[in-house]
């Protein structure tokens, strides 16, 4: 019965569909009968496989895929093999030399207290940051909840483990929003805490959820602080240590940590396209990032994004589609330590002879989409709203400004514009560079919605341009 009832309002709203938009659309050429027709077409075929998924898991096999990493390497040559056998065009590894750090084998942080006694906490190295001495340091905690409270403090710091412990906020509806504004005591409070003589920092997991998960991240040193170790500790533990603090300002902890910078190494972003039919050297550019942390296989952070990128142009070329201009899928290299990747891509002299018109960076989970992000004013906005009926039923609410990721943000720079297929995001934090990121928390259904809205829109854009 259900199965009926769907199959008859799926047919009724591919009717109404054809029937409200009979002619051709504000875009000169563009069908839109035709097109809802190959929405479809491709939509089915893609639900029927949920291939997406299937790629998350290839993508994922090599574990967590530190930039440098011999998991990174892996990645690459799986990654190009996957876009050969599905026989895209100029299947390519471009080179790009890249810095690369190393968690190395201990991360202790031991809570000693004559009152409480002792009690190991759940830390990891933020990524960049300097390992202790050989023996570990041993120092009292100041807990502080912004960085006002630091200069507040800033007379009881020194020689002391500085503890920022600073809850995400739970009343803004934005995860991603939340994490802006949460992020820079990660990155720079070290550094704020280092310029005050502490001697180490802990860092509240980025995260909404209390679990004993800790979750890493980029940290960065400022030129003018002396270079001080840096770890995330679990929200429950955080929790914890926050009322052991109240119970005993005078307990100290006990951190030993070996992670390092190793010389620079040679990596590659990884790129295979449908070359353009009439106006190959155009591009339409969709992108995602190879590398993630090393605490999981990155399945959100950001395989799914690959994957759906891969996916998209699978979906394009099974449905016999030809592209007018390039559709390019590229998987770039260095996200999280700085974006080299993305640097090195659009400066390279191969893009000499190439025009990118739009770049699409997948980048904000697997989840199901939401809204479509492009930047670029109201004109293409305007423009691609033909597209709204027909990506509605994928879960496309909205099409509004928006749009980019750190490794398109150098070709936005060199007037690109750029776009998101944006998905649901409320869970995107529970997993975020921890050890829950892993191919489970993604679903197929949800990532393949994701691919379908990114081949339609691609297409759409390799046949009307911009
Ligand atoms: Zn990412």
């Amino acid at each position: 019965m259900l199965n009926n009832f769907l199959l008859k309002n799926w047919l009724i709203f591919w009717l109404l569909c054809l029937l409200a938009y009979p002619l051709a659309g504000e875009n000169s050429g563009f069908d839109r009968q035709e097109f809802a027709r190959l929405a479809k077409k491709i939509s089915e075929s893609a639900l029927k496989e949920e291939k997406a998924y299937e790629f998350l898991q290839i993508l994922a096999l090599p574990g967590g895929r530190l930039t440098g990493s011999p998991e990174a390497a892996r990645a690459i040559a799986q990654a190009s093999d996957l876009m050969t056998q599905l026989g895209f065009d100029l299947v390519k590894q471009e080179p790009v030399e890249v810095n690369r750090w190393q968690r190395g084998q201990t991360e202790t942080a031991l809570v000693k207290s004559n009152k409480k006694g002792q009690h190991k906490l759940n830390i990891c190295a933020l990524g960049n940051s300097i390992g202790t001495p050989a023996e570990g340091l041993e120092a009292e905690v100041v807990e502080v909840r912004s960085f006002e409270e630091l200069e507040q403090l800033k007379q009881a710091i020194s020689g002391k483990i500085v503890f920022f412990n600073v809850l995400m906020d739970r009343t803004e509806p934005s995860p991603f929003a939340a994490y802006g504004r949460t992020g820079p005591y990660r990155t720079n409070g070290a550094s704020a805490a280092a310029s005050y003589r502490a001697i180490a920092v802990l860092v509240r997991s980025l995260t909404f959820r209390l679990d004993n998960y800790p979750h890493t991240g980029l940290m960065l040193y400022d030129e003018k602080s002396p270079r001080i170790p840096a770890a995330a500790l679990a929200t429950t533990q955080a929790d914890q240590l926050s009322r052991w603090l109240k119970e005993d300002p005078h307990l100290k902890l006990y951190l030993k940590m070996n992670c390092e910078q190793l010389p620079s190494i040679i990596s590659a972003n990884v790129f295979g396209q449908l070359t353009g039919e009439e106006m190959p050297e155009e591009i339409i550019l969709i992108a995602g990032h190879l590398d993630s942390w090393d605490l999981s296989p990155g399945a959100n952070d950001d395989a799914a994004g690959c994957a759906v990128v891969i996916e998209a142009l699978r979906l394009i070329k099974e449905a016999g589609l030809h592209p007018k201009r390039t559709i390019r899928a590229v998987l770039y290299m260095d996200e999280e330590f700085g974006g080299t990747g993305g640097r090195v891509y659009a400066t390279s002299a191969s893009r000499k002879s190439e025009k990118h018109l739009l770049a699409i960076e997948q980048d904000n989970g697997g989840g199901a989409p939401v809204g479509l992000a492009l930047r670029g004013g109201d004109k293409i906005i305007k423009k691609v709203s033909c597209l709204k009926e027909i990506l509605s039923p994928f879960g496309i609410n909205w099409i509004r400004p928006g749009g980019g990721g750190v490794d398109i943000s150098p070709l936005i720079q060199q007037g690109v514009i750029a776009g998101s297929v944006v998905p649901e995001t409320q869970r995107y934090f529970d997993f975020h560079h921890s050890a829950l990121d892993q191919v489970s928390a993604v679903h197929p259904r949800e990532i393949e919605l994701q691919a379908i809205v990114l081949a339609i829109v691609s297409f759409y854009f390799s046949q009307e341009g911009i």
